[in-house]
């Protein structure tokens, strides 16, 4: 793997060459930052890195320490909770068992801890006392999506690097050799989660597929009568666990409906369906306060009040401001 495979996060990869460059490597660091923003990529090419034979900027590739790691083989590379389950503490005495004895190959042994904030009480002290006194060989990276989450103990004895969201240019840019309506949906739906994005595309998400399910039931309520609506309230009532996301993806819908009413189509999201965007912004009330309503309704349901209810004001709401 290479540096540039894994979108934005600059900083962060000068910061973690240049430690290798100036022999100035922590012996832990702390990776945090929200899912999918590329914490494990970048951890995965740090470990590269450090036990690349011929690194210079990039990791080689082409050493026999690269070629292991690239084929998930690497003996002094040792990834603990794969999975993203908990980490018990019989996890954390194999780390120990391994950490205080020799390299088998390289200068150094890497480990990787997905989702540290998982790790036990237990397994949280047994570990804490391996970071007192932390062998000179060896390099542990703890990712976690909140820090908050861990002991502050470890916290401390770790160097913390940020992740945050990349920016939708810089997404943009990754995926530019696909398809240019999917880049432009994948980039705003997946909010500056490449992963997300990633995924959207190739199929693993189906964030899309659901967009053009909500797009169609938009367009029923728009052209429904209020006597049909208990049609549509089963949909929403079998949809219940995912009303947020058909919510905000109906919040996009008409605030590209206004863009399309004001001439800036430029600006629309869902530029592949610009013709039932028109279709739906000539029958919209010119001073609709509905973007603020719809709002409302995704927090009332947050907080608990009558779903049923709610879902009703909603369908009424759209139907009644766009007649
Ligand atoms: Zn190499």
């Amino acid at each position: 793997m290479l540096y540039s495979q894994v979108a934005g996060q600059e900083e962060i990869k000068t910061s973690l060459i240049k430690s290798i460059n100036n022999n100035q490597v922590s012996h832990c660091y702390l990776f945090e930052g929200p899912e999918g923003v590329g914490k494990f990529e970048l951890a995965l090419i740090f470990a590269q890195s450090l036990l690349c034979l011929n690194f210079n900027k990039e990791p080689c590739n082409e050493c026999k320490s690269c070629i292991k790691i690239n084929s998930y083989n690497h003996p002094d590379l040792h990834i603990i909770n794969e999975n993203g389950n908990s980490i018990k503490r019989e996890d954390i005495d194999v780390l120990i068992n391994s950490i205080y004895n020799k390299p088998y190959e390289a200068n150094r042994k890497v480990y990787i801890l997905k989702d540290a904030h998982l790790m036990t009480p237990r397994a949280a002290n047994g570990f804490l006392k391996t970071l007192e006194e932390p062998p000179g060989d060896s390099v542990m990276i703890l990712l976690t999506i909140n820090s908050n989450l861990l002991l502050p103990t470890i916290v401390s004895r770790c160097q913390e690097v940020k992740f945050r969201n990349v920016s939708k240019e810089t997404i943009k840019l990754y995926l530019k050799d696909n398809d240019s309506d999917c880049v432009e949906l994948a980039v705003n739906y997946s909010k500056g989660i490449l992963n997300k994005a990633i995924n959207m595309i190739n199929g693993n998400d189906d964030t899309l597929k659901k967009r053009e399910e909500v797009i169609k039931i938009f367009d029923r309520i728009v052209n429904s009568d209020s006597e049909t609506i208990y049609e549509l309230e089963n949909y929403f009532e079998d949809k219940k666990d995912n009303i947020d996301l058909i919510i905000e993806i109906m919040i996009m819908w008409i605030r590209d409906i206004m863009f399309v009413n004001n001439n800036m189509e430029n600006l629309t999201i869902n530029k592949d369906c610009i013709e039932l965007l028109k279709t739906h912004g000539k029958k919209m009330k010119t001073d609709s306060d509905i973007i603020e309503f719809m709002q409302n309704i995704s927090d009332n349901i947050k907080n608990n009040v009558n779903y049923k209810l709610a879902i009703d004001n909603m369908l009424l709401k759209i139907q009644e401001d766009f007649k």
